[in-house]
């Protein structure tokens, strides 16, 4: 089976479809989600019922909850804020109730899933280190855990009686022997420099993670972001990829 990881889509219509039909494919029938559906973008609902109708586990991400009311939105900045009021405003009832019923953390094909860290998983703490990937590694199940949150595509590997090690390379195996705490980077709004949208795939038949980059019409979106009155940083940032 090919999987399909996909985060922080942060209600960005364009990229997500780029991206699951890129993804497709390449032979994906099953996706997961680290989370943040909504928040930033223009387009919330078309997101929530694009991950709907997938076939795709999701987890929780801090702009869902607090869209919903389910966690505060005080440690937000003031874009990131008024993004949550617009999108609350916006959500239909059933897209409302789909976010308040997300799981916090979830597991398929072998993997574990959750949106910041696996310790701590509404903290919503940023796991950015070598060190600190270290340290989730003790709590979950099984090798692999995926996250989302930072929006930086990031991999840490830990062999039995080696020190762990970042990835640097976009294709790594899983080794059964291993742990691996591995960021699947931003669909909508990556910041790692590089706008185009991010993913990964598990083949978990050869037991391989890929990662990919899909470029995207960025300039639509940015668009819609100013004729829905969102703040502009949240649209000049996206070709930017900060
Ligand atoms: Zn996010």
């Amino acid at each position: 089976m090919k999987l399909g990881i996909i985060s922080d889509i942060h209600g960005n219509i364009e990229a997500l479809e780029t991206v699951v039909e890129f993804l497709r494919g390449k032979g994906v029938t099953d996706f997961a989600c680290c989370g943040d559906i909504v928040g930033y973008g223009p387009d919330p609902n078309r997101c929530i019922e694009a991950v709907r109708e997938m076939n795709c586990i999701c987890v929780a991400g801090n702009h869902d909850y607090a869209t919903v009311g389910e966690t505060s939105i005080d440690g937000f900045n003031r874009a990131a804020k008024q993004a949550v009021l617009w999108t609350r405003a916006q959500l239909t009832e059933p897209n409302r109730r789909f976010l308040e019923n997300l799981p916090i953390t979830a597991e398929d094909a072998g993997l574990f899933i959750v949106h910041s860290s696996p310790s701590a998983p509404e903290d919503w703490e940023y796991v950015l280190t070598v060190p600190d990937a270290d340290d989730e590694m003790d709590h979950y199940p099984g090798g692999v855990c995926v996250v989302g949150h930072s929006h930086q595509p990031f991999a840490v590997e830990r062999l039995p009686g080696k020190m762990p090690r970042q990835f640097r390379d976009d294709v790594f195996d899983i080794r059964p022997d291993g742990k691996y705490f591995i960021n699947a980077g931003s669909v909508g709004q990556p910041r790692d420099g590089d706008p185009r949208a991010c993913c990964l795939l598990f083949d978990d038949g050869n037991q391989v993670m890929t990662r990919y980059r899909v470029p995207y019409d960025i300039l639509a979106v940015e668009t819609r972001i100013r004729a829905a009155g969102l703040p502009e940083y949240l649209a000049s940032r996206l070709e930017l990829g900060r």
